[in-house]
């Protein structure tokens, strides 16, 4: 079911800070280029390996309203096909992304969040170092970190506070809740996805 379809820009209505969400993630897509070729001699990563996705994610309130955006001009057989996932037994248990395909890709690429733009390569934490143990499997685990040069990986710490900011601005913007399931962006528009009581 993976879609072509580019990720939809803020409308000319749109609250500000969803195009300083949009900004951020073109960044965030660049940073996270140049560290993947970095590290492309490590790298397993690839279409098919979907093991950063069989979780159950959460985002930002606007992620997902980008997200939900996204969903929103895709054709409607897709949006309904991609809505009848919500009833999955492995995404109602929080074993699947409601936007992992069978065959592993992504039903919305384009549109995914930022903490799904970053995930396999090594990148520096609050805590640390940190990749998937798919990638680097030849180097053993303490000798990895030293492989990458300055530059060579993106410091996610930053890029979460940078998000939070962007994040609490859209919200004094628009609403919303601080953070949610990413299946909220399957809610069609006109209804509130976080009136259910688990809004932040
Ligand atoms: S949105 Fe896409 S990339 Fe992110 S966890 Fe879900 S299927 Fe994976």
């Amino acid at each position: 079911m993976t879609t072509d379809a580019p990720s939809v820009g803020p409308g000319p209505d749109a609250p500000p800070a969803l195009a300083e969400y949009f900004a951020v993630r073109a960044r965030v897509d660049e940073f996270a280029a140049n560290a993947e070729a970095a590290q492309a001699q490590w790298l397993a990563c690839g279409r098919g390996c979907d093991a950063c996705c069989r979780v159950s994610r959460t985002a930002f309130g606007v992620e997902l309203a980008a997200l939900r955006a996204h969903v929103g001009q895709l054709p409607v057989s897709t949006q309904a096909a991609l809505r009848a996932r919500l009833a999955d037994p492995e995404v109602v248990a929080g074993a699947r992304c409601v936007f992992l395909d069978g065959d592993g890709a992504c039903a919305v690429y384009a549109a995914r969040p930022i903490l799904c733009r970053t995930h396999g390569p090594l990148v520096f934490t609050e805590d640390g170092p940190s990749w998937c143990a798919l990638n680097f499997a030849t180097v053993p685990p303490a000798e990895v970190p030293a492989l990458i040069a300055p530059g060579g990986a993106l410091a996610l710490a930053r890029v979460d506070t940078l998000l939070a900011v962007v994040a609490a601005r859209y919200r004094s913007q628009a609403g919303g809740p601080v953070r949610g399931p990413l299946t909220w962006a399957l809610q069609p528009e006109g209804e509130a996805p976080w009136d259910d009581g688990q809004a932040g």
